[in-house]
């Protein structure tokens, strides 16, 4: 039993069924230091004693001679019972046929009556449940060779066990993983990557194995624990990734966790694990957090994510994502004077109902499904730029969002070209922009793009400027025609002194570079004040209007002409 790491701390429960109340208490007097001892006075209370703990009996040892219910009529609805069928049953009787019947309705053992000295009891009903419990689960190799933690099969079979011992105990799922651990044992090799995971395991038994604690490496690097519920795994991650860290002298190895705490006991052994193993895939590659806590929250949000993958290609096909628009002003004239848009996109979903980019682009970015989503919206910008040109006599450069996954997509520039001659319209009428943070990743492999892209004729914007860390030096090296200050610094320009410097400094960029500065999230008419005396070319925002469904745009296109006429 020492496997377990629980020995002391959790005692097998016997059901002594006896109607005889000194035979009860000799009984019990043997027992119940070693087991945790319940006593029923028939076989219909025993019934009822089971029916409340199914699994919770390591034996039950069973009189034959009672009233209300007999042994023997207890033990055929036992063994016909599935769920109670498994625990095993040592009959207590004085006469032979007896003994004989009840072992063929299922009983495994007998204890003759009188009973003999205490020592044999107790090695009788310890070797019976010894058996079964082997029985139960020797079903192929028990432990990891490598870590001499538990295989899958054999640690789920124990989690149930422990269950059962006690169903009210409080414990938690933890999954942890190590972080690229792949790139450890290509670089330092396998043996080398062999020793960590052996070392992990070493700490994880120790730094957990005081309490209840059963550990598991279902495959690669990934460890199950099943541990009493505890506080402070922050502390503990810690010090395990520094541990390990100073073990392998390497800078730095980082173990994260998913743990789902008080698990429920009416789910599966495999749904407690997914649970803490979705928390702990949930912070893969982000290195401000070591842990993530399982919650309600995350798994609806996860099956939220999965819904929107799944409808992504209705929605196209469906033409459920819908193009808005908003205007960019010129401001440094007299009066404010249309120049261009920017595509924005919205999913109205049948049964979700409106959904905002902010809950979909970065999860679509995440998997690559963002270029379909792109590409439609290139196409429906070209589409509306060629109807307005054609019903309004109006041309209005539109700017479309290109994404990350965009650029190093080496069809870009075709597909765009075709984009355009589909709508025949020209190349410096769809503007690009492209986020600051993109440049920031990867600066001369963009820049190639960019080039090309240029040459073609387009304009790119670079957006979101100041939030991507850009040095001075990579922007001036990088080919860019407007410059788009990120909405943050607009919001807090009038708050504080920083924000306000901030977006002084680019504009003397935008000057500098010999191009135009778009502010975007200007909101008030003291925003565009200040904007203009900057020289700041160009304003999207709320001032001016939201993102509007292309029929209502119509009405800028329309008030712009008159102004102009
Ligand atoms: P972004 O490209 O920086 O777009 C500007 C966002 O600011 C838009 O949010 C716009 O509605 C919002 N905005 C503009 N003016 C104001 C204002 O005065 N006040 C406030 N509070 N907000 C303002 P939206 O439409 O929710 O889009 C969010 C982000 O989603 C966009 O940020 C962009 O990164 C992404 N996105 C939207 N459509 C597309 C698309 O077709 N493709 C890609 N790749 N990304 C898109
Ligand atoms: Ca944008
Ligand atoms: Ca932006």
């Amino acid at each position: 039993m020492s496997e377990f790491g629980f020995a002391n701390k959790l005692k097998r429960r016997i059901l002594i069924v006896e109607d005889e109340e000194i035979n009860r208490e000799i009984l019990g007097n043997m027992l119940s230091e070693h087991y945790d001892v319940s006593y029923a006075e028939n076989g219909q209370a025993a019934l009822d004693l089971l029916k409340e703990h199914k699994t919770g009996y390591s034996l039950i040892l069973l009189d034959l001679l009672m009233p209300v219910m007999s042994g023997e009529e207890f033990l055929a609805k036992l063994k016909a019972d599935e769920r109670c069928s498994s625990i095993p049953v040592i009959v207590m009787t004085a006469e032979i046929p007896a003994e004989v019947r009840s072992i063929k309705l299922g009983a495994d053992d007998f204890i003759p009556k009188p009973y003999d000295s205490p020592e044999v009891i107790l090695a009788r009903c310890e070797r019976i449940i010894q058996l079964y419990e082997d029985k139960s689960i020797i079903r192929s190799a028990e432990k990891d060779e490598l870590t001499e933690l538990f295989t899958r099969e054999f640690f789920q079979e124990y989690v149930r066990q422990i269950d059962s011992f006690d169903e009210s105990a409080s414990d938690d799922a933890v999954v942890l993983n190590i972080e690229h651990f792949h790139a450890i044992n290509e670089m330092f090799g396998r043996r080398v990557g062999d020793e960590i995971l052996k070392k992990m395991a070493d700490m994880l038994m120790q730094t957990f194995g005081n309490g209840m604690c059963i550990g598991c490496r279902p495959g690669d690097d990934y460890f199950y624990l099943y541990v009493d519920h505890r506080d402070g795994y922050e502390a503990i991650l810690t010090k395990l990734s520094e541990e390990l860290s100073s073990y392998a002298h390497m800078p730095r190895i980082r173990i994260r966790a998913g743990v789902y705490q008080n698990v429920d006991k009416h789910m599966s052994v495999d749904d407690r694990f997914d649970h803490a193993k979705f928390a702990c895939d949930g912070i893969r590659g982000d290195y401000t957090r070591q842990i993530n806590f399982y919650s309600k929250e995350l798994n609806d949000a996860d099956l939220y994510h999965e819904r929107l993958i799944n409808d992504i290609d209705d929605a196209i096909a469906h033409q459920d994502l819908i193009v808005y628009y908003q205007p960019k002003y010129g401001i440094q004239s007299d009066r404010p004077v249309l120049r261009s848009a920017e595509a924005l996109i919205r999913w109205k979903h049948p049964s979700l109902g409106m959904i905002s980019p902010g809950d979909f682009i970065p999860l679509f970015e995440s998997n690559g499904l963002i270029q379909k989503v792109d590409h439609y919206v290139w196409s429906q910008a070209a589409a509306q730029i060629r109807k307005w040109k054609d019903t309004l006599g109006f041309t209005l450069p539109v700017s479309v969002n290109v994404s990350r996954v965009d650029i190093y997509d080496p069809g870009l520039q075709d597909k765009l070209m075709k984009i355009l001659s589909e709508n025949d319209i020209s190349s410096k009428e769809l503007m690009l922009e492209i986020t600051e943070s993109a440049y920031a990743d990867d600066a001369k492999g963009l820049t190639e793009v960019v080039d090309e892209l240029r040459e073609c004729g387009f304009k790119i914007e670079m957006d979101d400027f100041g939030t991507g860390y850009s040095s001075l030096h990579m922007i001036t090296d990088i080919p860019i025609d407007v410059l788009k200050i990120d909405m943050g610094f607009i919001r807090k320009m009038h708050k504080d002194e920083k924000s306000l410097k901030l977006v002084e400094l680019v504009m003397d960029i935008a000057r500098f570079l010999k191009v135009p500065a778009v502010a975007e999230g200007v909101e008030d008419a003291s925003q565009v004040e200040t904007l203009k005396q900057m020289g700041c070319e160009l304003i999207q925002g709320y001032y001016f209007s939201k993102p509007v469904p292309p029929e209502e745009f119509e009405q800028f296109i329309i008030a712009e002409k008159e102004g102009t006429k």
